[in-house]
């Protein structure tokens, strides 16, 4: 083992030393990927010394068996990724291919001792791993989401993929590659210092991801009604100011529908306050399957929600409302206090041109308030509507 590949080895063992606290900080966040990652730095801190110990002891252990742990430490870490990104980890396939390294490694030091091919294997291998790495990221991005964490791994995994391709076509064109200048040649050392980056660069793309998720997180439990996962308030009056501004923008129509659940104080006293709250749960989960995929549902307070439905016409929102009366109509809970059926009110308003969210919300209340005088379970539509 030469000066500089000890030094890089050495170097990459103890990041990885560094990135066990911080791996260790993320595992109570209850990301999936955290453990998985986690022990990928494990098995690579077991395998490196191995590795280093090249001639110390036998090397079956120092060559295929640090090089078999380095492999299951890439597999794993390609799992973490998977299981973050809420794909399947393919458990038997990683660990048949990590498998496959032993035999390969123990031909090209056994059968045929060459340097060259036992190099291609181990960094063919983590090209490999890198850009089924960069792929699984590129494909299951989370949109909606910042970009900056999926861009920069998949930048850095098609750049460690390209370094480690060329460190092996480099082997296989050296004549003599057992005296120490060739692994001393500048070109190697910086092919293998890049390569010893890989697992500590990529763990913290991993911890960078978490982070996005996290704070993603925090902003949608801000922006969530607790009780049924309705927008809040402050939720709906951003995704309103969108909305509006798109509606603007395109000069497409903007329906505002208001729901108000009747008598529901009584409904609170026939089956108790969590016969309530779940008839409001459930009532969510209707409207959700009544959308359509860009409308927005708020809740304004109590048993009172608004809907907004972007580009669409009033015959068609106004048959959308009825539908959703009928579903409420024909929606039985089954709470502990029995079965609970239930009716709405609507008040619905088609935005007029230039018309302010609180305008249009107003005539859309005002609709709701004549739905109630009227008898409830009705939909009511303001009269201002364009046409
Ligand atoms: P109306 O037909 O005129 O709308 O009558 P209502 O009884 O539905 O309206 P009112 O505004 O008088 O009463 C609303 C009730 O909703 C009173 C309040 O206790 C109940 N409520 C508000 N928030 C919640 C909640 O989060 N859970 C439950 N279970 N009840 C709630
Ligand atoms: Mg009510
Ligand atoms: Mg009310």
């Amino acid at each position: 083992m030469t000066s500089a590949v000890s030094v890089a080895l050495a170097t990459t063992w103890l990041l990885g030393l560094l990135m066990l606290p911080l791996l260790g900080s993320l595992l109570r966040s209850g990301m999936p990927g955290v453990w998985e990652w986690l022990i990928a730095n494990v098995v690579l801190i077991v395998a490196l010394p191995l590795l280093l110990l090249r001639g110390h002891i036998s090397d079956f252990i120092s060559i295929v068996i640090a090089n078999a742990l380095v492999a299951l430490a890439g597999v794993t870490l390609y799992a973490g990724f998977a299981r973050f990104l809420h794909r399947p980890a393919r458990w038997p396939l990683l660990l048949f291919c990590a498998a496959m390294t032993v035999p390969a490694l123990a031909y090209w030091r056994y059968v045929v001792d060459s340097i060259p091919m036992r190099v291609v294997v181990s960094t063919g291998f983590t090209a490999a791993i890198c850009i089924a790495i960069a792929i699984l990221v590129a494909r299951n991005r989370n949109m909606g989401r910042a970009r900056y964490p999926y861009v920069a791994t998949i930048g850095v995994t098609v750049m460690f993929a390209t370094c480690q391709a060329a460190r092996g076509i480099y082997f296989t064109t050296l004549s003599h590659v057992s005296d120490a200048l060739t692994f001393d040649a500048t070109v190697n050392v910086v092919l293998l210092c890049v390569g010893a980056a890989i697992m500590p660069v990529l763990l913290m793309c991993g911890m960078m991801m978490v982070h996005d998720a996290l704070l993603f997180n925090a902003r949608d439990a801000v922006n969530r009604d607790f009780l049924t996962g309705a927008l809040s308030r402050e939720g709906f009056a951003s995704v309103a100011r969108a909305l509006l501004t798109a509606a603007d923008r395109s000069r497409s129509s903007l329906a505002c529908l208001i729901v108000d659940l009747d008598h529901f104080k009584s409904i609170n006293d026939t089956f108790g306050h969590g016969g309530g709250d779940k008839v409001l749960r459930e009532f969510v989960e209707l409207v959700r399957s009544t959308l359509r995929a860009g409308d927005a549902l708020g809740r304004m307070g109590g048993e009172e929600f608004v809907i907004l439905m972007p580009d669409i016409a009033l015959d068609h929102a106004r048959s959308l409302a009825e539908r959703l009366r009928n579903a409420a109509m024909r929606h039985a809970v089954v709470t502990d206090n029995g079965t609970c059926t239930y009716s709405l009110s609507g008040g619905l308003a088609i935005r007029l041109p230039g018309e302010t969210m609180s305008q249009l919300t107003m005539r859309a209340d005002r609709a709701l308030y004549q739905a109630k005088v009227a008898g409830r379970n009705m939909l009511c539509v303001d009269d201002a509507n364009p046409g």
